[in-house]
């Protein structure tokens, strides 16, 4: 048995075997060949076995994500079967006698570059779709197998996980996640609590591991290698009294989230995808406070459709049933890239061109998203927020774009809702302008996880800065404070939507400030309810 220390990010018990997750770094050698023939016949081969593995996603995706979400499996087919690649692919082999993986990824870069340098945005998009078919090949030559998919629900341990892997990962098969890096407040991190799995960080991860039965103790930040039987015990027999407790827990449920001294609190879940609404409805969320719309973006290959938007938002707002649905505007940038959106390198990516600064830049990608949330909105009780505002210019901006696409619509004669606009205050730039920001919109929601790393500039990815990451710290409190109080002068409300919105140690402090409103993930809304309904201090 091993005992590894780690930094835990999400409490809980995990129990099972282990699966160790690469990202196979394959590297496409260039070698010469004696009988081109018999090369094209295994570029053929690998093509047909690599259409065979699409039509099985195909199938896979249409039974768990519908049929617009299944389509790209079949676009893929079609481009196997497209005479210029596969002509491109037989001339690279037989004139320079070199083998089909080379002659592949030549012809994908090539092909690639070309869809890229073109004017039309549904084009330059192709550009991902040939590198990802190009890769599909040579995975088969190079009989790499499928990552991402394992049979058994496992403990996954990796070097590292970005979101956009996460998202992929078929949660019923996920038990916690182990890695070598990352931070607590990374959107790894965020996803894992909205998982409501037990996750470790800073682990020293070994490949050895495969296979072997592992503990994560989400509590004290233990993970154990090949568990001692009486260890194994101990640890279901914890699991157990923890699922227990969950289910005293859920006595809250269907109980009003209101202060002894009568203050009704909106309690809130945080979600990243349509897959996390059974987690929010069966934690009794009073409402979606922030619906992370950039996981749309991250899940697909390519900007996602006004359609495809507008299916996911109104199956939100129709499952909530007229609770208030509040979808954030896209956020991608720092630690959430995208690459169809061909964002350049930046130094700090943190402070770049992010969120509402990409969406001003680039309105058409900002229209799609507000005609979708309109549609959508016409379903039940959406509200839209804006994130990273930094000045009341922006806002403006913003809401007259939000008219343009209004007036697009009823000159289309299509019916849309009355939709409640917010803004996220997460720079200190929004906090301390709080008051004349308030009169822009209709409520505040605070971003603590970048209200935090701004305030005290401290890198929320990075993990070596995690004890000094302190968001319990005066200056953000004091911010929320004010927040808080230019929110009410205005007669606009205002919540929390960041991490520091289930810190229980902090709930009393936030009610007797006067907060509004708690965000949270779906798994603390019960714990954070039971701590308002006890409280009977004085609230502002
Ligand atoms: C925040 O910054 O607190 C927030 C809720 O947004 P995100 O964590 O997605 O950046
Ligand atoms: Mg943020």
């Amino acid at each position: 048995m091993e005992v590894i220390q780690g930094k835990s990010i999400f409490g809980g018990i995990a129990i099972g075997p282990i699966y160790f997750f690469t990202k196979e770094q394959k590297q496409v050698k260039r070698t010469k060949i004696e009988d081109a023939a018999a090369e094209i016949k295994r570029y053929e081969d690998a093509c047909e076995a690599a259409k065979e593995q699409l039509g099985e996603l195909y199938e896979k995706a249409l039974k768990e994500v519908g049929e617009s979400g299944a389509q790209i499996f079949e676009v893929h087919q079609m481009m196997l079967e497209d005479d210029d690649y596969n002509d491109s692919v037989k001339s690279i082999i037989e004139t320079q006698m070199v083998n089909a993986e080379y002659a592949v990824a030549t012809t994908g870069d090539n092909f690639a570059a070309m869809f890229a340098a073109m004017e039309d945005e549904y084009f330059q998009a192709r550009a991902v779709d040939m590198k990802d078919i190009s890769e599909r090949v040579i995975d088969v030559l190079m009989g790499i197998g499928e990552a991402k998919s394992w049979d058994e629900p496992s403990i996954i341990v990796a070097e590292d996980l970005a979101p956009s892997e996460t998202v992929q990962f078929d949660k019923s098969k996920l038990l916690g996640f182990v890695t070598k890096l990352g931070s607590s407040n990374s959107h790894t991190a965020i996803l894992a609590r909205t998982m409501n799995i037990p996750a470790l960080i800073q682990i020293d991860i070994q490949e050895e591991w495969n296979g072997k039965m592992a503990v994560i103790d989400g509590f004290s930040g233990e993970f154990y290698i090949d568990p001692e039987p009486e260890i194994l015990e101990k640890y279901q027999a914890k699991k157990e009294e923890q699922e227990a407790h969950r289910r005293l827990l859920a006595e809250q449920k269907g109980k009003p989230t209101v202060t002894k001294g009568g203050k009704a609190i909106k309690l809130f879940a945080n979600i990243g995808s349509v897959s996390d609404l059974p987690a929010a409805m069966s934690n009794d969320a009073g409402g979606i406070g922030l619906f992370r719309s950039e996981f749309l973006y991250l899940e697909s290959e390519t900007y996602p459709t006004e359609d495809e938007q507008f299916k996911a938002y109104k199956m939100v707002a129709e499952t909530m049933a007229g609770k208030k649905v509040i979808i954030r505007t896209l956020d991608i940038g720092a630690d959430k890239q995208v690459d169809y959106f061909d964002l350049d390198k930046e130094e700090n990516p943190a402070m770049g061109l992010r969120a509402i600064r990409i969406c001003l830049t680039r309105p058409e990608i900002f229209k799609t998203q507000l005609r979708a949330l309109l549609r959508a909105s016409a379903y039940g009780n959406i509200a839209v927020m804006y994130p990273m505002i930094i000045s009341v210019e922006e806002v403006r901006q913003i809401k007259a774009i939000m008219e343009d696409v209004k007036k697009e619509l009823d000159d289309a004669g299509i019916a849309y809702g009355n939709v409640e606009q917010g803004i996220m205050i997460e720079t200190p730039a929004a906090a301390i302008i709080s008051d004349l920001l308030a009169k822009e919109v209709d409520f505040f929601s605070i971003g603590t996880n970048d209200l935090t790393q701004y305030t005290l500039a401290i890198d929320r990815q990075n993990a070596k800065l995690d004890e000094f990451y302190d968001p319990h710290h005066e200056a953000v409190l004091r911010m929320i404070e004010m927040v808080v109080d230019n929110a009410h002068k205005a007669g606009i409300w205002a919540g929390i939507c960041g991490e520091l919105g289930a810190d229980m140690e902090l709930t009393e402090r936030f009610l007797a400030m006067g907060v509004d409103e708690l965000s949270v993930s779906p798994t603390f809304i019960y714990p954070v309810r039971q701590i308002i309904r006890e409280y009977d201090g004085p609230t502002k």
